[in-house]
């Protein structure tokens, strides 16, 4: 076997799967890993792929088992990890050797690193799908220069997903942060589609007083429409699954409190700062963090009684899949807008046709819908996908029965933050003649900050700026 040209640190779940679908692809592969018994392990376990496996006891023994130009994954926990592991290679490595974070990095740190006069070449790629899809076929979010992706491209194709059509999922997305970048997205994406699912149960459980089963045969059946995608599939799977303690479904033992990392807060402060809306994610956020307060939850119960009632008039299982349908078009309109905002801010040129075919596999927000996504981003590009003529037509069908719902949630005490605030942003956004012209006079007002008129004339506050001019 000849020396590898890629290496991997950090043989954790993410890291050993990638080693091994990396090494069943074909390419030779050096591995360390901080603590040495797991390296040993890793090889050992590996079975018939050892032979293409390079475990090294020390950092200094990878780079040596390796040929230039090197290009060395990094898959270690996001931050300090990062630098230092960047911190001891820099003495090891040579100018035209490539480490690529593979971790899931916030992007600004992967700006601050790429630009940052390293001693060797840096990128960021984001990677998608666990621990399943790292082993058999992950989707992968490029971030670098050109000839950052042309070194490793090769490989990044060979051990991604494939799309239905054959194309794999992993592409160059421009440089710097912008890989880190695009998957911040898809995980406030993920959180946010999460989210709509979880509210839906909600509602066949508590307003329509379906159980588990049923639920999991109405999930399944959606998997097989419009809403074919991993997280509707898994959770069918989820609800129908037994608890062997109880015998009863597993999911109502199953405490309802989120956990989360953090990368779908990331998305939601890189929206507000980049003044992009994005709502359905920022709820999806809200709605894990109200989870987590389960004693204050519970207080609240005591005092004015449980929220959900049973629904009295008939919303159909038919409302709620396009009730669902409709917020999911509303969340990727939202998180596409968001990556036009961060392109104009950034100077990228984020391919949004090329994001969602990356989606199509692979990742945990593969569905059906991104194939027309691509489709439909790709004409007219920078437009918002709401306004596409596909997902308008889509709308029309699917908005009366996300009104209806959000309603019917309003009016029994089922709470539907991610769907609401898709449905809250859809009015506003097809609302020519908002009530901002309120805000701007209460601006005037208190703080002479002017107002446009509508008939252009050069007035630009309102009569009370007499009034303060003459107080101060
Ligand atoms: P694990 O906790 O399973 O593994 C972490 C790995 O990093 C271990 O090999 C550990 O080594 C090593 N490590 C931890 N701290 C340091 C350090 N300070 N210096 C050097 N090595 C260190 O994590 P995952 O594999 O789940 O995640 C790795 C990265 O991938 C993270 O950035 C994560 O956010 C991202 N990711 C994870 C996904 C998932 O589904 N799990 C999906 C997509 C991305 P040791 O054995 O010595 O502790």
């Amino acid at each position: 076997m000849s020396k590898p040209q890629i290496g991997l640190i950090g043989l954790g779940t993410m890291g050993a799967a990638l080693a091994m679908n990396i090494a069943e692809k074909g390419f030779p592969i050096a591995v360390w890993n901080r603590t040495g018994s797991v390296t040993q392990a890793f090889h050992a376990q590996a079975g018939a792929l050892a032979q293409r496996i390079v475990p090294a006891a020390t950092l200094s023994d990878l780079v040596a088992a390796m040929q230039g130009p090197r290009a060395i994954i990094l898959m270690v926990p996001a931050g300090q990890a990062v630098d230092d592991q960047l911190a001891a290679l820099a003495p090891l490595l040579r100018p035209e050797d490539l480490v690529i974070d593979a971790g899931n990095a916030n992007f600004h740190d992967t700006n601050r690193r790429a630009r940052g006069g390293l001693p060797f070449r840096f990128m960021g790629i984001g990677v998608s799908g666990g621990e399943d899809g790292a082993r058999h076929g992950p989707s992968i979010m490029a971030g670098g220069t050109a000839g950052d992706w042309a070194q490793v491209a090769p490989v990044l194709q060979a051990i991604a997903a494939r799309a239905e059509d054959g194309t794999p999922c992993a592409a160059h997305l421009g440089p710097d942060g912008a890989g880190h970048f695009v998957k911040a997205v898809h995980n406030g994406i993920e959180y946010a589609d999460m989210q709509m699912i979880a509210e839906t149960y909600g509602v066949l459980r508590d307003g329509l007083g379906l159980e588990a089963p049923a639920i999991a045969k109405t999930f399944a059946g959606w998997n097989r429409g419009l809403l074919r995608s991993y997280l509707v599939e898994i959770s069918a799977e989820v609800a129908g699954a037994s608890d062997p303690v109880t015998g009863g479904p597993l999911l109502d033992m199953i405490v309802d409190a989120a956990g989360q990392k953090g990368t779908g807060r990331w998305t939601a402060i890189e929206a507000q700062d980049l003044g992009a809306p994005i709502p359905v994610i920022e709820a999806a956020v809200m709605a894990r963090n109200v989870s987590a307060r389960r004693a204050e939850r519970a207080a609240g119960e005591a005092l004015y009684g449980p929220a959900p009632q049973p629904l009295s008039a008939g919303l159909t299982l038919e409302d709620l899949e396009n009730a669902l349908i409709a917020g999911k078009i509303l969340c990727y309109a939202q998180g596409f807008a968001m990556m036009t905002a961060a392109g104009q801010q950034f100077g990228w040129a984020l391919d949004r046709p090329a994001i969602a075919r990356v989606w199509r596999a692979g990742c945990i927000i593969r569905s059906a819908m991104l194939n027309d996504m691509a489709s439909a981003l790709a004409e007219e590009p920078g437009r918002n996908l709401m306004l596409k003529p596909f997902f308008a037509d889509l709308l029309r069908d699917t908005m009366p029965a996300l009104r209806r719902v959000v309603a019917a949630g309003a009016l029994h005490g089922l709470a539907l933050p991610a769907l609401g605030a898709g449905l809250a942003w859809f009015d506003m956004m097809r609302t020519a003649r908002g009530t901002a012209n309120m805000i701007q006079g209460q601006r005037d007002f208190f703080g002479l900050h002017g107002f446009e008129r509508l008939d252009g004339l050069d007035r630009p506050h309102g009569p009370w700026a007499q009034d303060h001019n003459e107080k101060t």
